[in-house]
């Protein structure tokens, strides 16, 4: 593709030379080639950098989708398991306050023991009783709220006892079987290979929580707004937290990459429903706190950048190949231009060769028949006696009255599309196109009174002791049907040098004057 666009361009700048022939340099050729060049490498950066954008964004939000959608997931799994726990911590509950015993032992408060494990009657001591039943080696021995309990942990269900006095079957308490975030959050962790750590809002601490220390949590801590009540690496979440900003409803809008000390972590939040105030699976207005789930994702990441540096490098690669194969067309396009030059110049003169003027001539025809209104015209110009001047001044002078020939001659052609041409030995000729016959035949004239003014020294000439030209014209206009141009401007030279040479054959006073429109 690329070598065709420089091929093409090269082919233009060439017909280009054609027809504009001496103005159109090499190191113009050069130039253009080179501006097309740069042109070309801004384009292959330009799409380099979209391609890498696009590469860096696609592999970011790969990344980033991936590890919300596994982060959703750890949630779900969560919120799954709180169930499970609940519906255990209900069943328990149920079934030990099916004991009619400990409904007895509830309605006796006498035989009741207190958390202390001494005897206590106050009314809110009651309501929240202790009871030590079976043996104390046998698991679990304790039904009670020294085991800390909150959201979705509690399984609570009646007990009821038969008052002796009356007979009747009363209601005496509940019973509150729970469970901790700390026991359930480490095994959380470790089931799906995540770090998680459960932090409760303040609120909820001082409404709900019965653990005396941590109610008192708030008031030796009077910045702090939530109790880390479990965490699974205490590390961890000891250089997340200070980073990380949870929202005050804890609605994540996503995981979060944090780096810290070489690492990569992806954190997720979402709010802890509170069971309590709904049994449903909807968050309530107050969540208790909220969940932070983290892991390490460098690996991913690190495989995310190894990814983005090999499209980089393979980018980088990919331009330098361009620029390699794209310097090379330029420097072989500007050989072969520098050749082609070469190849159309006379080495002696300087003008265009004779196979430089074929094809020009052939362009120029072809250009004038298009366009009827613009004629063509060709002069040939012969020096007069040249056998003679290399015989008495010898071969070397010859070549220099040529050169001064060759720049008389350029100085006749002033219209930059003129074209002179050296068509051999001591032979030259002039195309002009859009000039009429008249106009040539004058310019012709010219030239020849030029070269006399030049007055080199011809001893030997039969005409005048000074180098002298003989001038054949022809036009595309006044050129009858099926003749050359060529042949026919070379018929008058022939006519020319037989009337005595030193001539421009047809003159200009003796064409036909030139019809009234
Ligand atoms: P006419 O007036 O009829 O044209 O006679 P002429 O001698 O000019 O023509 P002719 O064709 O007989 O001779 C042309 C001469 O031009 C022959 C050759 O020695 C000379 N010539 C051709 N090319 C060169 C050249 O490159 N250098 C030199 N010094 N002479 C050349
Ligand atoms: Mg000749
Ligand atoms: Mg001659």
């Amino acid at each position: 593709m690329i070598s065709r666009i420089l091929h093409q361009a090269a082919m233009h700048c060439r017909r280009q030379q054609g027809r504009l022939n001496m103005h159109l340099s090499v190191s113009r050729t050069v130039r253009k080639n080179k501006k097309l060049i740069i042109c070309l490498s801004v384009v292959i950066i330009v799409v380099n950098a979209v391609f890498l954008s696009v590469n860096f964004i696609t592999l970011r939000e790969t990344l980033s989708a991936s590890l919300l959608q596994k982060a959703k997931r750890h949630e779900e799994e969560f919120k799954l398991n709180l169930k499970m726990v609940y519906s255990s911590m209900l069943q328990m509950s149920t079934l030990i306050s099916s004991n009619s015993e400990l409904g007895q032992a509830f309605l006796l408060k006498d035989s009741a023991i207190s958390d202390n494990g001494k005897n206590d009657t106050s009314q809110d001591s009651l309501r929240r009783k202790t009871y030590q039943f079976g043996s104390v080696e046998s698991k679990p021995h304790l039904l009670s709220d020294t085991m800390q309990s909150y959201t979705w942990l509690r399984g609570i269900s009646p007990l009821w006892a038969v008052d002796p006095a009356t007979k009747e079957r009363v209601y005496v308490g509940s019973m509150d079987i729970s469970t901790s975030f700390k026991e359930i959050v480490p095994l959380y962790a470790k089931l799906f290979q995540v770090e998680a750590a459960v932090l409760l809002n303040k609120e909820y601490v001082r409404n709900r929580m019965w653990n005396k220390q941590t109610k008192e949590y708030f008031e030796q801590h009077a910045d702090a707004n939530h109790y880390v009540e479990a965490a699974s690496s205490w590390n961890d979440l000891m250089k997340i937290l200070p980073i990380i900003f949870v929202r005050s409803d804890y609605k994540s809008d996503g995981t979060k990459i944090i780096y810290e000390n070489s690492k990569y972590y992806s954190v997720y939040y979402f709010p802890l429903p509170d069971s309590q105030d709904s049994e449903s699976d909807e968050i309530t207005a107050s969540p208790a706190g909220f969940m932070l789930i983290w892991e390490d994702v460098s690996d991913q990441f690190a495989n995310s950048a190894k990814n983005f540096f090999v499209n980089l490098i393979l980018a980088g690669l990919g331009f330098i190949l361009i620029e390699i194969g794209l310097i090379w067309m330029l420097n072989r396009e500007n050989r072969l231009s520098v050749a082609e030059q070469c190849a159309a110049i006379d080495e002696l003169t300087g003008l265009y060769n004779r196979r430089y003027f074929d094809e020009l001539l052939e362009n120029e025809l072809r250009r004038a028949e298009q366009s009827q209104e613009a004629p063509l015209s060709l002069i040939i110009c012969d020096v007069d006696y040249f056998k003679r001047f290399n015989d008495t001044y010898g071969h070397k002078a010859g070549d220099e009255c040529l050169k001064k020939i060759a720049d008389t001659l350029k100085l006749q052609a002033r219209r930059s599309s003129d074209c002179v041409a050296r068509y051999g030995g001591e032979e030259f000729v002039i195309i002009l196109p859009r000039t009429d016959i008249y106009s040539a035949a004058d310019i012709a004239e010219g030239t020849r009174r030029a070269i006399i003014n030049l007055a080199i020294p011809h001893v030997s000439s039969d005409i005048v002791p000074v180098v002298t030209i003989t001038l054949g014209v022809a036009c595309t206009s006044s050129l009858a049907e099926y003749d050359s141009l060529f042949e026919a401007a070379d018929r008058n030279l022939y006519i020319a040098k037989n009337n005595g040479r030193n001539k421009v054959e047809p003159a200009k006073v003796s064409i036909p004057p030139r019809k009234a429109i």
